[in-house]
């Protein structure tokens, strides 16, 4: 039920923002989202982090990084540990984006680890899942989804799981302007939040947050977040320009 859960509207800079950009658009964004009834989250390149909790210090909205390694330390090049991000601060961080699998060869198993290392540093995750179009052609979503969480939450316990968001991101709408109908994004998020209550139980089902991605805007957020099984958004290219996303904050409140 809709009403145990809370709304979390995130926003996933991905690599954007300069560091005068990120300061524009944080300035911009603070008193549009001051009275939101929902979390609010932006999600910011490494080198925005700073001024990000600088700058939001005292105010609603909340920080995190766009990935974290298992490690704590070691010989990994250009990898940044969560020890590290929560030293400074850092709360939430995104783990298993598409574009991480996708690109920078990221597996399930990866993913699983980089999501123990988050939960291990005390931090709040937002696990990505999602199908590419293939697989929602061949009819096999559901079996993936429910797959890539499985693998995800394993080792993660029913205390721990407070501490994560899972959002569904249909690789197909991501970046493309392509949203799913917002029956479609319930379908796969009621799916998600079925596999949570086989590996845990109902209440831990039933207090998961799980929101919906790709290609979310200020015109669609209503519909979606409208939902039974949508409980936020990722929020990518609308994240930045602050207008389109406290819109899509209004939309969840
Ligand atoms: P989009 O990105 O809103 O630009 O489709 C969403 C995401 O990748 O998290």
């Amino acid at each position: 039920n809709k009403a145990l859960r809370k709304a979390v509207i995130a926003g996933n800079w991905k690599m954007n923002k300069t560091r005068p950009e990120a300061k524009a658009l944080i300035e911009d964004l603070k008193p549009l989202v001051a009275n939101a009834a929902c979390d609010v989250v932006i999600c910011v390149p490494y080198t925005n982090l700073e001024t990000a909790l600088d700058l939001t210090k005292g105010t609603n909205i909340k920080v995190g990084a766009e990935n974290c390694h298992w490690a704590a330390s070691g010989a990994f090049t250009a990898e940044i540990s969560a020890g590290m991000l929560t030293e400074m601060g850092v709360e939430y961080v995104i783990i298993g984006h598409s574009e991480r699998r996708q690109y920078f060869g990221e597996t399930d198993v990866t993913v699983n680890k980089r999501v123990r290392a988050a939960l291990d540093a005390g931090m709040k995750v937002i696990l990505c899942v999602g199908e590419l179009l293939e697989q929602r052609e061949q009819g096999i979503t559901e079996e993936i989804c429910g797959l890539q969480t499985k693998i995800a939450l394993q080792g993660v316990t029913k205390e721990e799981l407070k501490n994560i968001i899972i959002a569904y991101e249909p690789v197909w709408a991501i970046g493309t302007g392509k949203t799913a109908t917002s029956d479609q994004a319930n379908e796969v998020n009621g799916t998600i939040r079925s596999v949570v209550e086989k590996l845990y139980d109902k209440a831990a089902a039933d207090a998961l947050t799980v929101q919906y991605g790709g290609s979310m805007n200020a015109a669609n957020a209503e519909e979606l977040l409208g939902k039974e099984h949508v409980d936020g958004g990722l929020i990518g290219g609308a994240s930045l320009k602050a207008p389109d996303f406290a819109a899509i904050v209004a939309a969840a409140s």
